[in-house]
């Protein structure tokens, strides 16, 4: 088949290639912090794949892993079975996770994380004998994946409509974020932490005693990177524990160092009950992902008041050693290069390089936390998200990656991105902007 017949057979759904049948770009090869087009052109990611590969591109140390594992156990189920590197992984996981979240289990996305926490959550009240708790609570703007639980919860309504029967069930906190009252503002803003508050009113409206658990992203990452205002996941995790509803952590983008500590919870001092991971735990070399629990929600179900409850869940592909094999190199490398920390020794330059961009054509805020970024764009009246596919196509064919969603140029460059790479991604911009209506 010719080169269009190709493209015409992948369907990647599914709203920007129909509104804008803008030509895929293409990539064929990577490596570090580039990369390449199939004519051998250079990208610099500012995205690490996408919020993923945080150890950067192609690392040799876990294809090499990835390689001896397939010679070594292909498959294994985790159902009444197990293998040593699943067990091992586990471990290593909890050795970095804070607190008593000392509990992993496998699965293969971010998607499948969030339905495997909503689902523990949910079924968590019942096992250990205190009822039934049958509501959970979201957020507006808020992502978790695509998968039914995931769209219920999140808070992005595009990417709930058409779609038909929701979880019935389901509240969402507002958002945080009032660009009037917080543009420019560096890191965490300062304002908005009384939107917590909605979660009583919430509470108040249903009965606590029927509400299992409320699920945010620490930082709002597809939405736009939206960090929370100051003592926002304080006042939450406080309102939880008064009503007995588990605090789960959508951690699949700010897990693994994004923001310059071992996960959100640590950089907050938040301790949330459950947490959903993915993305970087494998540097996206294969997919996994995995929820990590504390001891009383593991507990539960161990020795559940209720015995004769029978449940199960549970993925084919749960704990899969390629990608234990995968994610234990991931995990020397965030050790042994210290990139956690380096994160954290960087992001001053990337927020200071970031806000040089106030006064290029087209800004009207920017947003930065750890090494998440994010340039919002003023919308071309009438057509909004045009100007952000434009900027988008705009940057890569001028040898740069972002994200974009809506007029929101969103960064996050791998961990081992350098001063020098970082001052060129801000230069790319502010030339791109300058380059578009
Ligand atoms: N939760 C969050 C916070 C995410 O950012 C994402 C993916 N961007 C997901 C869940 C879903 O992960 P996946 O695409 O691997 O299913």
């Amino acid at each position: 088949p010719t080169q269009a017949n190709n493209l015409d057979a992948y369907w990647m759904p599914f709203t920007p290639n129909r509104r804008f049948k803008a030509e895929p770009r293409l990539v064929s090869r990577a490596k570090g912090m580039l990369y390449y087009t199939p004519e051998g052109r250079e990208v610099l990611d500012a995205t690490a794949g996408l919020w993923c590969v945080n150890a950067g591109h192609g690392r040799a140390e876990i294809t090499r892993a990835i390689a001896a594992q397939t010679e070594e156990l292909d498959y294994a189920t985790n159902f009444n079975l197990g293998h040593p590197k699943a067990f091992e992984f586990a471990s290593r996981l909890v050795n970095i996770l804070p607190g008593d979240l000392n509990h992993v289990f496998f699965t293969n996305s971010g998607s499948e994380s969030v339905e495997t926490a909503l689902k523990i959550a949910l079924a968590y009240h019942r096992v250990r004998g205190k009822g039934t708790k049958t509501r959970l609570i979201g957020r507006e703007r808020g992502y978790h994946g695509v998968n039914f639980g995931g769209i219920s919860v999140g808070g992005i309504p595009k990417n709930r409509q058409y779609f038909g029967g929701l979880l019935t069930g389901v509240d969402h906190l507002p958002h945080t974020f009032d660009l009037a009252r917080n543009a420019f503002s560096r890191g965490q803003p300062a304002h908005g932490a009384e939107r917590a508050d909605e979660l009583e009113r919430i509470v108040a409206l249903h009965d606590a005693s029927n509400i299992a658990a409320a699920i945010v992203e620490p930082v709002a990452g597809s939405a736009g990177v939206l960090p929370p205002p100051v003592g926002y996941l304080q006042k939450l995790r406080a309102i939880c524990d008064r009503h007995d509803i588990l605090l789960i952590f959508d951690e699949v983008i700010t897990g693994f160092g994004r923001l310059g500590a071992p996960f959100a919870a640590d950089h907050f001092g938040v301790q949330p009950d459950i947490v959903t991971l993915a993305k970087g735990i494998t540097n996206a070399a294969v997919p996994m992902g995995a929820v990590a629990v504390r001891s009383h929600v593991h507990q539960a179900f161990m020795d559940g008041a209720d015995a004769a409850i029978e449940l199960f869940h549970g993925y084919t592909y749960s704990g899969h050693p390629l990608a234990c094999a995968a994610g234990l190199a991931t995990l020397d490398i965030y050790r042994d290069e210290k990139l956690f920390e380096r994160a954290a020794a960087i992001a001053p330059h990337w927020e200071q390089a970031l806000h040089t961009l106030r006064e290029a054509p087209h800004v009207v805020d920017i947003r930065n936390i750890g090494l998440m970024g994010a340039v919002e764009l003023a919308p071309i009246p009438g057509k909004p998200g045009e100007r952000g596919q434009a900027i988008f196509h705009r940057l890569f064919d001028d040898g740069l990656l972002v994200r974009v969603t809506g007029d929101i140029i969103a960064l996050s460059p791998s961990l081992i991105v350098a001063e020098g790479e970082i001052d060129r991604i801000v230069a790319a911009i502010r030339e791109g902007l300058s380059q578009i209506a």
